[in-house]
């Protein structure tokens, strides 16, 4: 009777399963009963077959009852052992030699009503848990799809995996909690962007006690590295607050600044959640197309067709690739990319300030940025031309590799060619020439736009010049001379 009704239970999990609606109270309710079931003494169901192809790295089993299989990752040696609840082997113990990564698989019988399989991967391999792919055929069959073993870097911890529908919380809860990893503002300002490392729910609501706008993410808890925005004094938002409020929600309380109205929330994706910001129309002018604006001084480039902005200037987007959680590339003594580029952005921005010309950063500081929101702060300001600052790498394998590089699509030929010059007379850089290339952000501004690699920094000269703050600042200077002389041929002065 109980296992006829453990099976009949079995079978409603499954379709339940199929059809990915299953709330976690269900799965509370079904998990405790299904530990009650266990551990009464049912009628032991078998182990029937086993069988593992090394060259998929799939273990297939079936058995006689239904089943739900777990997993750990154990370290010395590393092996993944598979856990048969309420499976009895019936036979001596199993063991298996092997050839490949997977050296040998062993079955026996870890407690009066628990299969083990453990699989031994070949020395200094590992592989990653969570990648582990269950995949019930039927709750009698099974197919267990291991990822590729990797040699490991490090010993890897035991982790235990809990081979259930993704989105139901498991023993393991801890590790099945979203962090929350940024709360910024995109490039234009016009959205608030909530990211997580996990698929996350939201609620949102004005807090009258507070007087904030309220959005409660869960399951969620606050990264020890998040921060809070960057707020400028002219922004869209006054303050934000991050809070824990319970061991699974994390609330971001919202002050907009005055004029702000604060539009939907939406979320993209399951690990972003986004607030729309919108300024009312009457304090519009004034700010939005410059949301990081920097600006001095009359322009020098007097007489011109270039777009301007409406205070007059012209403007110029510089931005510095990558940021935040991308590194962008990584080279000799761990140099990155995203450090280099937003030093040298910077300084190009200040430089260009000097000369009267409205400098708009991307990003000014480490923070994840899109490609969409660079190109559209680019439109949206009637930018007059887009450089955007990369530096290159190849392989650490090949420090010979040395050079400076200057891409453009489209219209941006006669500005890749200014500035490459510029760069190789100042600062002496090796010249892997001007191409042309269908990047993003090239492709899609409508200014003329370039990409300047400013060297390699997997090159043995250029990341040791790379690594020296006077030399981005030279790097830096040619750039923004580069920059200036175009604009001037381009006006005719
Ligand atoms: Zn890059």
């Amino acid at each position: 009777m109980v296992v006829k009704f453990f099976a009949s239970l079995i079978r409603w999990f499954n379709s339940q399963q199929q059809s990915r609606r299953f709330d976690q109270f269900s799965y509370f309710l079904l998990v405790s009963l299904f530990s009650i079931l266990v551990a009464a003494p049912a009628k032991a169901a078998r182990l029937e077959s086993w069988r593992f192809n090394a060259s998929q790295n799939q273990l297939e089993i079936t058995t006689d009852e239904g089943v739900q299989p777990k997993a750990q990752l154990v370290s010395d040696p590393t092996r993944l052992v598979i856990d048969l609840p309420g499976i009895v082997l019936g036979r001596p113990v199993i063991n298996e030699s092997m050839s490949g990564t997977v050296r040998s698989v062993r079955i026996g019988q870890f407690d009066r009503n628990t299969t083990r399989i453990v699989m031994e991967l070949a020395p200094g391999y590992t592989l990653e848990p969570s990648q582990i792919k269950f995949r019930g055929i039927t709750d009698r069959r099974w197919l267990i799809k291991l990822p590729t073993p990797q040699l490991a870097s490090t010993s890897t911890p035991p982790i235990v995996v809990a081979p259930k529908v993704p989105t139901a919380p498991s023993r393991s809860a801890e590790s099945e909690i979203a962090a929350i990893e940024s709360v910024e503002l995109n490039g234009s300002s016009n959205q608030l962007m909530i990211q997580a490392s996990k698929p996350i729910r939201y609620t949102s609501r004005w807090d009258r006690s507070l007087a904030l706008y309220r959005i409660e993410i869960s399951p969620a808890q606050l990264s020890n590295s998040v921060k809070g925005p960057q707020l400028g004094s002219g922004g869209p938002i006054s303050r934000v607050k991050l809070r824990q409020e319970n061991s699974q929600t994390v609330a971001v309380l919202i002050q907009p600044a005055t004029g702000v109205e604060l539009g939907q929330v939406n979320q993209p994706s399951q690990r972003l959640v986004t607030l729309e910001l919108q300024r009312a129309r009457s304090l519009q002018s004034a700010t939005t197309a410059a949301p990081r604006a920097m600006n001095v001084f009359n322009p020098a480039v007097a007489t011109t067709q270039l777009p301007r902005s409406p205070n007059g200037r012209m403007v110029v987007i510089i931005d510095p690739g990558h940021g935040g959680p991308d590194p962008g590339a990584i080279g000799i003594n761990g140099l990155q990319e995203k450090g280099i580029v937003l030093d040298i952005g910077n300084q190009v921005a200040v430089s260009l300030q000097r000369q009267g010309i409205q400098a708009l950063l991307t990003r000014a500081d480490d923070r994840d940025l899109d490609l969409d929101p660079r190109v559209q702060m680019a439109e949206q300001s009637n930018a007059a031309v887009f450089v955007s600052i990369h530096a290159n790498s190849i392989s650490l394998s090949r420090p010979d590799v040395n050079g400076l590089e200057t891409y453009y699509y489209d219209s941006g030929r006669g500005l890749a060619q200014t500035i490459h010059q510029n760069v190789l007379q100042l600062t002496g850089v090796g010249d892997r020439g001007v191409r042309k290339a269908r990047f993003y952000v090239l492709r899609k501004t409508s200014m003329p736009s370039v990409l300047v690699e400013v060297g390699f920094v997997t090159g043995r000269d250029d990341a040791s010049r790379l690594s020296n703050p006077a030399y981005r600042t030279q790097m830096a200077d040619a750039i923004a001379r580069g920059i200036l002389q175009y604009l001037q041929q381009a006006a005719g002065l």
